[in-house]
């Protein structure tokens, strides 16, 4: 089913994310972790796509086994760094084949060994591209969901253009926006109302990433620019050990979770990191078992 219709049918979703691993080995332990989560019954899962190499095809099979085995809704993210556009139709036409009926598309980040994001001479230069190219030779086949930012995207210094972007990404056929991680409510709250004045109608689902460790959270945040409120800051740099950081990353994305659901959030998207604890701890102190759990919070 298409997770729009999905968010449509429910109060509030709870999704989460996975990202390939570099080895089959590594792949079969992420898919225990997806058996532990899947037990929760998250409204969708999706796996990101890599910058190249061998885990691109891994997050084709990851999503694929994640819909047959596991039963649930997979979607998988495809990004335009390094495709001609016949090899992105080509791929798409296998995901229409195998069943898949969800993209989370993306323009992509450069490689590593690049400065920047350099368009395939054959390629996309845009997100909105590819959702034009799979609504173009797709028609409704997908659902298609893309990124949105609620502190901007580091490229483009202007709130204002970044959100005529993401408008031009819903325009041209993404019927839903799932937002990049963020720390602070408000800054979700302030760009879910400029959305709305900028008549973008796409549901918008909240990114939200436990942090796990304090390396894991600086290397995020460098990634993808997201603000540490200085109460979150102060108190990781209190804390004495890893489990302690542990500790706090759960309470403070318990506390996110609970502030979203009172205040009518669409959904909640989960940056696992391939880990299903904390997720599975989050779930239980906002006091829901699985997803109809949840929205009986969101309806009460
Ligand atoms: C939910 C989510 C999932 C993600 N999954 C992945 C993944 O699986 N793999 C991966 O590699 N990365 C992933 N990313 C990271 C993403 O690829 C990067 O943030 C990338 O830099 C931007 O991708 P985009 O699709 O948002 O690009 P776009 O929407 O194309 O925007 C990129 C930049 O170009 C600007 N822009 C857009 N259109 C125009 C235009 N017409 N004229 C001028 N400027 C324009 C935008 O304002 C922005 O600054 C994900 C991000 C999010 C939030």
């Amino acid at each position: 089913m298409r997770i729009s219709q999905i968010i449509a049918d429910h109060a509030a979703t709870f999704s989460f994310e996975f990202f390939p691993p570099k080895t089959e080995d590594a792949a079969g332990v992420l898919f225990e972790r997806a058996r532990e989560l899947a037990a929760l019954r998250p409204a969708f899962v999706s796996v990101t796509y890599g910058a190249g190499g061998s885990t691109r095809d891994r997050t084709r099979d990851i999503v694929i086994r994640m819909k047959r085995e596991l039963g649930l809704e997979a979607a998988a993210h495809l990004t335009c760094v390094g495709h001609t556009r016949d090899e992105l139709i080509e791929i798409l036409e296998n995901y229409k084949a195998q069943g898949v009926e969800n993209i989370v598309a993306l323009r992509g980040d450069a490689p590593k060994d690049a400065d920047q994001f350099e368009a395939h001479p054959d390629g996309l230069r845009y997100g909105s591209e590819l959702v034009a190219l799979i609504r173009e030779h797709f028609g409704d086949a997908f659902g298609i969901a893309v990124a949105g930012y609620p502190e901007g995207h580091p490229e483009t210094p202007s709130r204002l253009r970044d959100l005529d972007h993401l408008k031009q990404k819903v325009d041209a056929g993404a019927d839903v926006v799932v937002t990049q991680l963020f720390f602070d409510n408000r800054d979700f709250f302030d760009f879910r109302d400029r959305c709305v004045l900028a008549g973008i109608d796409a549901p918008i689902v909240a990114g939200i990433m436990p942090i796990l460790s304090r390396a894991g959270v600086m290397r995020m945040a460098d990634l993808c620019g997201a603000r540490l409120p200085a109460r979150l800051l102060s108190r990781l740099q209190k804390a004495d050990d890893d489990q302690e950081v542990a500790n706090i990353g759960i309470d403070w994305a318990t506390q996110q979770c609970r502030d979203l659901i009172e205040n009518q959030v669409r959904g909640i998207h989960f940056y696992t990191l391939n880990r299903s604890g904390a997720t599975t701890e989050i779930y239980r102190r906002l006091g829901a078992r699985d997803s109809e759990g949840l929205e009986h919070m969101a309806e009460s």
